[in-house]
């Protein structure tokens, strides 16, 4: 199979073949479709799957397709636990979406927010976020997630074993209730599954 069958769109096969990638990985090959359809996805994948463009690529694609006039709502969210891992996705879905004209940010802790501040005030589409960074802006008012349309939360077990769950679940709970939700955990002990099934709606699963 080749990335070309999976009916994703020009600018995107463009990105990708610039990227040198020819073949989808497996879970790639799996989410990519569902996601498309607008499908809920619960994937059990560790880092180095593919996981990440497993799901940048739809996200991109959906958001190009019902793009309106340009406005500042933040249409998908990217959930992740640590810094390294939101400036990996960030870097990804900025080059898979360098023909596309959809704006990424990452956010994260650790750093002054001046310059992350001013970024979302300009207007972000796609926001990658860890959660402590993510609550600390909700709190001041600079961002809003009522108009969100779709929501990953990304290593749902390391999460966990940060002590992340409660942001994580005071997050979920501003999400508007009609979304799409793409969960991805490299294990699914039963607190995961719990939460899983929580804020999933008859999910496609994908074990790779
Ligand atoms: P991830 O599991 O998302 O961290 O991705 C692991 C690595 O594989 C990243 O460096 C990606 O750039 C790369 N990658 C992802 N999908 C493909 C693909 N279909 N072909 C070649 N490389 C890929």
């Amino acid at each position: 199979m080749l990335f070309t069958d999976l009916k994703i769109i020009k600018p995107i096969l463009d990105a990708l073949q610039q990227e040198g990638y020819e073949t989808p990985t497996p879970i790639q090959q799996k989410a990519i479709p569902s996601i498309l359809e607008r499908r809920d996805l619960l994937g059990t994948a560790q880092t180095g799957t593919g996981k990440t463009a497993a799901f940048a690529i739809p996200i991109l694609q959906n958001l190009t397709e019902r793009q309106g006039p340009k406005n500042n709502h933040i249409k998908a969210l990217i959930l992740t636990p640590t810094r390294e891992l939101a400036i990996q996705i960030e870097e990804n879905i900025n080059s898979y979406g360098r023909n596309l004209s959809l704006r990424q940010l990452v956010i994260f802790g650790g750093v002054k927010q001046g310059s992350q501040e001013n970024a979302l005030r300009k207007g972000v589409d796609i926001l990658v976020a860890t959660p402590g960074r993510l609550l600390d802006f909700i709190a001041q008012g600079i961002v809003s997630l009522k108009n969100l349309e779709i929501f990953v939360l990304d290593e749902a077990d390391r999460m966990l074993d940060m002590g992340f769950v409660h942001d994580v679940k005071r997050i979920i709970k501003l999400l508007p209730q009609k979304r799409q939700t793409l969960f991805f955990s490299a294990t699914m002990p039963s607190e995961i599954q719990k939460l899983a099934s929580s804020i999933l709606q008859n999910p496609i699963q994908v074990e790779v």
